[in-house]
């Protein structure tokens, strides 16, 4: 048997401090996206698992020798793909923290500092948004399982007031419950509706306008032909144009429904803290339950989602877990089972509450509009460019671009930029038309980054142009 050997340890974190060190140097200057796909990387790592293992120091040579390669260099300023957030670097240090502590923050007698930083970081986050000051609050991996957890408070809550207790006696048998949504949702509302029992042909979807925003006449006709317990959710940033659905209208008519409104606000959210575009997402505080990324916007590393839902009660009545062997607390300290899916979990709470710490209102502020600055630029650099159509009025990070009016042009300027490598960005169908996605949503992002990768795309474009 082995025994603790802190020189182990140290040979082990110095030799990750390098390589991490010598990865974040090459990060700003190296081809944006991964560039080796599956036959390098097997060629580079499979391996017959050994009888005597290996030395610790090899392997993590061995895989940072295929990092450059074979990640994408996602924390990168110029990375512009799906919404990913890059990494400030005190996120990234206090999860080193985090992975050296090896807390299960499950529940406050492993961890007491664990659950008194996700107190502290939960009421930073409810005051940041300007969300109800007394919501229960889980962190969680990403948005999907926010959504998720919101979603089973809001099972928990139609039901209960329908005289159901589905903790207990489940679906089978309950009232029928509706879910609404916009044609625009994100896909992780449906997915949540799968785990929950609910099934995503209880989903209603309402039109949505050109920029992907419910119109809420359609949603009040929808809700006038559903009986029984309903669900509504609304979404503040669109995943394509970054469009908020308009809330205030919106709670006004599910208030009146007396159904629950969950909005999803993976990346919107955040517009809260921003004192130029808070009114995009104005009435989001009557909702009742709201899901977010920490892994997005606020730049923590992979991963951090956070649930929010306005009646504690609701929530922790759906999420939470008692047993005989659990030493929980029956007092003021915050066991983490009580507020998220997981039983085990990681102190993913710690970078939020250290990047938050770090950062300040004013900090959260100029991350925030610093990206949309940096996106409202590509889109003007890019719609100066003859035959460049910017398709989404750009209110917040998101930039949607067709190129030469045509589908197959759009697609090819998209493999070519991603080929290129100054930056990296995907693309999508927004209303049957191809487009290419921006998404700004890196602390880092300067407005040199943004004009060079701007270049980088309108060179592209003309190279392909003509053919
Ligand atoms: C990214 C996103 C999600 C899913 O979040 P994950 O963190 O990937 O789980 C849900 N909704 C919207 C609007 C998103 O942009």
């Amino acid at each position: 048997m082995a025994r603790f050997d802190t020189t182990e340890f140290a040979q082990c974190l110095d030799k990750a401090h390098a390589l991490a060190s010598a990865y974040l140097q090459d990060l700003p200057h190296r081809h944006v996206g991964a560039r080796h796909g599956r036959d390098e990387m097997m060629a580079a790592l499979r391996a017959p698992l050994s009888r005597q293992g290996e030395d610790g120091r090899a392997v993590l040579d061995l895989l940072a020798s295929q990092a450059a390669q074979g990640t994408s260099a996602c924390a990168s300023p110029r990375y512009f793909g799906f919404v990913i957030g890059g990494a400030y670097p005190v996120a990234l240090a206090t999860d080193w923290l985090v992975s050296t502590w090896d807390q299960n923050a499950g529940i406050h007698v492993i961890s007491p500092l664990a659950a008194a930083a996700e107190e502290v970081a939960a009421q930073w986050l409810r005051e940041l948004f300007d969300l109800p000051r007394d919501s229960g609050v889980g962190f969680v991996t990403g948005c999907q399982m926010a959504n998720f957890t919101c979603l089973a408070a809001a099972r928990h809550g139609v039901l209960r007031r329908a005289g159901w207790d589905v903790e207990a006696d489940g679906l089978y048998g309950a009232p029928r419950i509706h879910v609404v949504t916009s044609a625009e949702s994100h896909i992780t509302i449906d997915v949540a509706l799968r785990y929950l029992g609910i099934g995503t042909r209880a989903l209603h979807r309402v039109e949505a306008d050109a920029q992907g925003r419910m119109l809420p006449e359609a949603l009040r006709e929808k809700l006038a032909t559903l009986e029984g317990p309903v669900i509504v959710c609304a979404q503040a940033g669109n995943v394509n144009t970054g469009a908020f659905d308009p809330l205030r209208e919106i709670a006004g008519i599910v208030r009146a429904r007396d159904a629950w409104l969950h909005v999803d606000g993976a990346f919107g959210l955040w517009a809260r803290a921003s004192q130029s575009l808070r009114a995009l997402a104005d009435g989001i505080e009557l909702a009742d339950s709201w899901a977010t990324d920490a892994h997005k916007w606020l730049n923590v590393p992979y991963d951090c989602g956070v649930a929010i839902v306005r009646n504690a009660e609701d929530h922790r009545t759906a999420m939470t877990s008692v047993a005989a062997y659990l030493i929980q607390t029956g007092g003021l300290e915050r066991d983490a089972v009580d507020w998220v899916p997981e039983f085990s979990r990681r102190a993913r709470g710690v970078p939020v509450y250290a990047t938050l710490r770090t950062l300040g209102r004013d900090g959260v502020e100029s991350l925030v509009d610093g990206c949309c600055a940096r996106a409202r630029q590509m889109a003007a650099l890019l719609a100066a460019e003859e035959g460049v159509r910017v398709r989404n009025d750009v209110v917040l990070n998101q930039v949607l671009v067709r190129f030469g009016e045509d589908d197959d042009l759009t697609r090819a300027v998209v493999a070519g930029v991603q080929d290129e490598g100054t930056c990296w960005l995907s693309g999508t169908t927004w209303h049957d038309l191809a487009a290419m996605r921006i998404s700004v949503s890196n602390w880092a992002t300067t407005e040199d980054d943004a004009a060079r990768s701007a270049e980088a795309i309108v060179r592209v474009f003309r190279s392909l142009r003509g053919r």
